[in-house]
């Protein structure tokens, strides 16, 4: 028998939490598979830290989405949203899947485009469309998503020289009860803003009006301000039909849904207080199917659901550099991954377990990433076992916008893999290295020489 490792006693006060008949439950069970992958080969091969992404999960994810909307709703549709995560095989899941592409730049559609997405399937989000991009999005037929007025003449302008009609849909901004209002992007529904831009649009005629959208926050809590974005755009569309006998072909409510991740601050974990997809769906569904729309006319419904389907599905295994005491007692811990790779630990309290067999003594810790700044704290205090330099740590519920904000600042970002339905591994993204970032460099001839003393 293995001889039991020595645990130095600590006395800590009890952290009561909720009991019940099994007494006070252990948060922090160790990990060290996923879907069938051990964790602790996976950072053999790859190194550590490493991000690792369940296609199953994600999958699962999506279907529980899907299954939510379309039993409540004859036409939807889901369209990925490239920044969320917008690593190729992450998208092509989503492909696979039946999801279009919904992206914010030039270089998210040409991502989009290079995957094998039609043109006609990926719609043109974001404030900055350059006439370069927006000629590029009529050519291929997709579907752009007017910001403002700007880019309105613009896109009038262009459909005179290239004697085109854009397909295209406002983007529509409104109160829906929650604040500060995201009143910056799209045209605006309560001041008549809207309206201005609808009529412009439909009395010039020289673009297609296809669909309104909107996309009224992020990580929302509530799903009633989704049944309000629902019929204030239904109120659109309806009042188009009326006016100017034309139909919406679809209305897109954006993204937003919750993952099941806890924010800072809140007292129960995320996962037990956040609505469910069946939530968003009854908001959304009951609204458009009560808002007068005949048979004939009834929009097809548009989700760009991004975190709320690939969060869950993302982990960080990351390694314990060192254990530290701090001057005022509390126990630290350093790890080889800090926020520089996770960006969401500014905002989220993201679960951690251990992935070897641990002690059932824990201690709450102070969780630092290895970047030499004060702000490289990945959790400010966690409940976790004593572990020692080298054993590893699972940080859960990192899929979204991760690896897409992350940064090289002092440390490079790390592989990426996917571990499929069948549990293998495969690598979607390599670490970096030195020469990845010199390569982007030159050095002016003045500056390629020098003596030190
Ligand atoms: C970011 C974004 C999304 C996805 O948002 P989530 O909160 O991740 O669901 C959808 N639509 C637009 C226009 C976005 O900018």
């Amino acid at each position: 028998m293995e001889k039991k490792r020595y645990e130095r006693p600590v006395i800590a006060s009890l952290n009561a939490g909720i009991t019940n008949k099994f007494g006070t439950r252990n948060l922090n069970e160790p990990i060290s598979h996923i879907d069938g992958a051990s964790i602790k080969e996976i950072t053999e091969q790859y190194g550590s830290p490493v991000f690792i992404l369940s296609e199953r999960k994600i999958r699962q994810l999506y279907r529980d989405a899907h299954r939510a909307f379309s039993t409540r709703y004859p036409k939807v549709q889901f369209a990925w949203s490239y920044k969320t995560n917008y690593l190729n095989a992450v998208c092509n899941v989503f492909h696979q899947e039946g999801s279009w592409a919904e992206v914010v730049s030039i270089f998210e559609y040409e991502k989009a485009l290079a995957n094998g997405v039609e043109g006609r399937h990926i719609l043109f989000n974001g404030p900055e469309k350059t006439e370069s991009d927006l000629r590029k999005a009529i050519e291929h037929d997709s579907l752009i998503h007017i910001d403002h007025f700007d880019e309105l003449y613009q896109l009038l302008e262009m459909s005179e020289s290239l004697k085109k009609r854009p397909r295209v849909a406002i983007r529509v901004n409104m109160d829906t009860g929650i604040y500060p209002m995201w009143d910056r992007f799209g045209f605006n529904y309560e001041s008549g803003q809207a309206w201005d831009a609808i009529n412009k649009i439909i009395l010039t005629n020289k673009l297609d009006l296809v669909g309104l959208h909107c996309h009224i926050g992020t990580f929302m809590l509530s799903a009633n301000a989704y049944a309000v974005a629902a019929a204030k755009l239904a109120d659109l569309a309806l009042g188009i039909k009326l006016h100017h006998k034309q139909n919406i072909e679809y209305l897109d409510l954006g993204g937003g849904f919750a993952s099941k991740n806890t924010l800072k601050g809140s007292f129960l974990p995320g996962a037990d207080t956040i609505p469910s997809f069946d939530d968003y769906a009854e908001a959304i569904c009951g609204t458009l199917l009560n808002a007068g729309f005949t048979r004939e006319n009834l929009p097809m419904l548009i989700l760009e659901t991004g975190r709320a389907l690939v969060d869950e599905a993302g982990f960080l295994a990351a390694s314990v550099v060192a254990n530290k005491r701090l001057s005022d007692g509390r126990k630290a811990l350093v790890l080889d991954a800090g926020v520089n790779i996770l960006f969401t630990s500014f905002w989220y309290e993201h679960k951690m377990t251990p992935v070897e067999p641990a002690s059932h003594h824990t201690e709450a810790s102070v969780v630092y990433g290895p970047l030499c700044m004060n702000i490289d704290v990945v959790r400010e205090s966690v409940t976790l076992p004593p572990l020692r330099k080298n054993d590893l740590v699972l940080i859960h519920t990192v899929g979204a916008y991760n690896m897409t904000q992350w940064m090289q600042f002092i440390a490079m970002r790390p592989a990426v893999v996917m571990v499929d339905q069948e549990g293998k591994t495969h690598l979607l993204r390599r670490a970096e290295k030195t020469d990845d970032l010199n390569a982007m460099e030159s050095m002016p001839e003045h500056l390629q020489s020098f003596s030190l003393a």
